[in-house]
């Protein structure tokens, strides 16, 4: 897509760090790495965000990251990897073609991890149930393409 600077690097019209490549997918250093190493697989093909991923490409893209992860944990020998999609600016989204976040971790980087606030049954109850409804024969948003 014209203006995507995630589809200009697989265009190769713009310098990455590219790590790994294949026919869907391509990963390449993200340049304001959380922790070195950083890195970001994404769809060669434009692609907004996990709703508009076809399946089986999100589950391929997700065999990448776990191919990537590892090995960023050993050539940068952290403690943990974090794996990351941000979709929708609320959630942080920055670049509009669909990306997973590869970011390894140390027990001394100083990032805080995230944890939620305690919720009571009689709050959990009701949006299970709703979601148990809402997934009921949809699988997926786009199903496989
Ligand atoms: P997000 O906020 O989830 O959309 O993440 C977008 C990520 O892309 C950010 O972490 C940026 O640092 C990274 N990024 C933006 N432009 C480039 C680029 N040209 N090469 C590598 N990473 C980039």
């Amino acid at each position: 897509m014209k203006d995507c600077v995630f589809c200009k690097i697989v265009a190769r019209d713009i310098p990455a760090d590219i790590v790994y490549e294949d026919d869907d997918s391509i990963s390449f250093l993200d340049i304001r790495p959380v922790n070195p190493g950083h890195a970001l697989v994404i769809p060669k093909r434009h692609f907004e965000n996990l709703y508009e991923l076809p399946s089986d490409l999100a589950g391929r893209l997700f065999q990448v990251a776990q191919r990537i992860a590892p090995a960023v944990r050993d050539v940068t020998g952290s403690d943990g990897i974090n794996i990351g999609m941000d979709n929708g600016s609320a959630a942080g989204q920055e670049v509009f073609h669909a990306h997973i976040h590869v970011m390894p971790r140390r027990l001394d980087d100083g990032y805080a991890l995230w944890h939620g606030k305690a919720a009571t049954p009689d709050e959990l109850a009701p949006i299970s149930e709703k979601l148990r409804e809402a997934l009921r024969d949809k699988p997926t948003e786009r199903g496989a393409g």
